[in-house]
């Protein structure tokens, strides 16, 4: 299959690997053999809002982007409930998310949606290339011992989460307060990689695909002004403006009034006040992704016609050989015949 961009050759799922996340997937349906209790449900609510909380403000916004700070008893709390959504641990979200900043949308995104949409969506989570933490691109974070026992120890948070969850509601506890929600949890989270590089509207002009989209906001808590986001991300506010929903950053204000977090970055007014795309208009980001997706298509075209070309290259040469042995056999054939005809003459 084309893709705009293509994937390297070792960008590819490994499907052995893959089982324990295919059959988290599985498990979460369990609760259709045991039935949802009202508890189970309540569980499966806050299990999904509060992970999301921990992914959104957690690993991305303070481990990735280090958008606010936080003393490091908050910052190990933070890693703790990220890892509770069995997302790896923080060095490896964040420095693979660092690289998404760094290379959005080129050959070396990791997940840009023109490798594929399901790529950018699961693909490359379940790819043997990625499983690597990039400790080179989060020195600053590698730093601290109990940031680098979180990652080392990553499922632990997540296999105890799963344990309160069972003692706390029983078995629809379990299969739908954690399964369930954790599975929600990482769609939840790998739709910001996927759509909202897809769908949505783009209000400022990045090297990139990123959209703005309500809808994600809704189920990320926040991450769906994602065009916001390409374009000042160092902001820990990601909704720019008072209409744009930010749950996550109005949880951080009120944690910074307790003191447990400070210095949230804002968007600068130059950034504000920044000029919008308007319909219609020039967008240099869109532009690139419009072009690569035409010069891949060019390519293809080429690839085709020359396939098509050396086809029929090769049906003319065998042409020519069958019409080149048929004369060398007629050849033949007349100097036998002539050799005969002389050879008679001759008698
Ligand atoms: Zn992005
Ligand atoms: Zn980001």
């Amino acid at each position: 299959m084309n893709h705009t961009l293509e994937r390297a050759p070792d960008e590819k799922v490994n499907w052995a690997t893959s089982i324990p996340f295919i059959l988290i997937h599985v498990l979460a349906f369990g609760w259709i053999f045991t039935g949802v209790t009202v508890e189970a449900a309540i569980l499966c609510f806050v299990n999904y809002y509060v992970r999301v909380f921990f992914i959104t403000a957690g690993y991305h916004r303070y481990f990735s982007h280090k958008a606010f700070k936080a003393s490091r008893p908050v910052a190990f709390l933070l890693a703790v409930g990220g890892a509770s959504a069995a997302q790896k641990g923080p060095l490896w979200w964040a420095a693979h998310h660092r690289d998404h900043h760094r290379y959005s949308d080129t050959d070396k995104d990791i997940h840009s949606p023109l490798k594929g949409f399901w790529w950018s969506h699961v693909g490359w989570i379940l790819c043997d290339k990625y499983n690597e933490t990039k400790l080179e691109n989060v020195k600053d974070l590698a730093k601290y011992p109990e940031l680098r026992l979180v990652q080392r120890f990553d499922i632990v948070p997540a296999f105890a989460l799963a344990i309160a969850s069972l003692v706390i509601a029983g078995l629809p506890g379990l299969f739908f307060g954690f399964f369930f929600s954790t599975v929600l949890t990482w769609h939840g989270t790998f739709l910001v990689n996927s759509v909202t590089h897809v769908f949505g509207r783009r209000r400022y002009v990045t090297l990139d695909t990123s959209r703005n989209s309500l809808l994600i906001t809704l189920v990320t808590s926040g991450e769906g002004w994602h065009n916001n986001h390409h374009y000042y991300p160092a902001s820990c506010r990601q909704g720019f403006f008072w209409w744009e929903l930010d749950p996550t950053y109005y949880v951080l204000k009120v944690l910074s009034w307790f003191g447990m977090v400070r210095d949230l970055k804002a968007p600068p007014a130059r950034v504000l006040r920044a000029e919008r795309i308007k319909e219609g208009h020039f967008d240099l980001g869109m532009f690139q992704a419009h072009w690569k997706k035409a010069t891949a298509a060019l390519h293809a075209a080429g690839r085709h016609a020359e396939h098509y070309a050396g086809a029929k290259r090769r049906a003319v040469e065998e042409f020519l050989e069958s019409a080149k042995q048929t004369t060398e056999t007629i050849t033949r054939i007349s100097q036998v015949n002539n050799g005969a005809g002389t050879a008679t003459a001759g008698e």
